[in-house]
């Protein structure tokens, strides 16, 4: 069922900060149809038109929320094989008031986890909240778009319709954003996961483990979000921390790439989004 809409606090670099509520239309299947199949970038656009025409007639209505319902079973998927890991780096998050450039290096980041174990013994709250593992998959997941999800959380989605003027692009390197209950994946990403999903190709492939890798991302985004004590944390400081937190600290890093490499020798979904459509002709 979709969620109650509700404003969130977040923190943008210490600064707290309120965002209003996204109108509930987007949290429908409606809505999240409506956002996948308007904001898609147009070599994804090419792409599910493709495989429409590979479905009976019957059947093409159905392509895009069985694609991020498997987007999303993905992300559910690998968050539960990391779980008690993820829950044991959680009690390392980094502290908001922490510099950044110091705490990405093996010494610094070992300096914040000494100073928040001292915290967390003395005070509970400063403990990671506990969440369960069905709410750290996003509600609202756009597969394919180049349109940033913080521009979409922020500012696009208040009403009930897309306000395009206030859209932006993701930033040139990102594979992804995530923003408050708002998920978008590029449009690379998005391909590969297609070329897996649809046409079965093989997951030695290297744009499909770097989208398996941004899928998981994504989940510990959210789980970010929902965990710290301090609230969600954004801006270039919390961003980066946040980002070196879950990408480069051992040894979390080197467990999540094996848990991805298991997950994907596994080959479960591939041309599983074509067999789910197909089958039910
Ligand atoms: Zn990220």
């Amino acid at each position: 069922m979709a969620p109650v809409p509700r404003a969130h606090v977040y923190f943008w670099d210490g600064e707290r900060r309120v965002a209003p509520p996204i109108h509930r239309r987007w949290y429908t299947e409606r809505g999240i149809r409506e956002l996948n199949e308007r904001l898609r970038a147009p070599p994804v656009a090419l792409r599910f038109r493709a495989m429409a025409a590979d479905l009976s007639p019957r059947r093409r209505g159905a392509l895009t929320l069985e694609a991020v319902a498997l987007a999303r079973e993905v992300m559910a998927a690998l968050f539960a094989r990391a779980e008690p890991l993820v829950a044991r780096h959680l009690r390392n998050y980094p502290l908001p008031e922490f510099d950044p450039d110091r705490f990405a290096s093996p010494l610094g980041r070992a300096a914040s986890e000494r100073y928040l174990r001292l915290l967390q013994e003395h005070e509970p709250r400063f403990r990671p909240k506990a969440v369960r593992g069905r709410r750290v998959i996003p509600p609202i997941v756009i597969l394919g778009t180049s349109r940033s999800a913080e521009s979409l959380r922020m500012h696009a989605l208040s009403g009930p319709r897309i306000a395009w003027t206030v859209l932006e692009n993701q930033r040139g390197s990102a594979h992804a954003d995530y923003c408050l209950d708002v998920t978008a994946f590029g449009a690379e990403d998005a391909t590969a996961l297609l070329e897996y999903w649809w046409e079965g190709r093989e997951p030695g492939d290297r744009g499909i483990q770097e989208a398996y890798d941004t899928l998981f991302h994504e989940s510990l985004h959210r789980l970010c979000d929902l965990a710290n004590p301090f609230g969600p944390q954004y801006g270039p400081k919390g961003g980066a921390k946040e980002h070196y937190w879950m990408e480069e600290y051992e040894p979390f890093a080197s467990h999540v790439e094996r848990i991805l490499v298991e997950h994907l020798a596994g080959g479960r979904e591939k041309g599983l989004l074509r067999r789910r459509l197909a089958g039910k002709d």
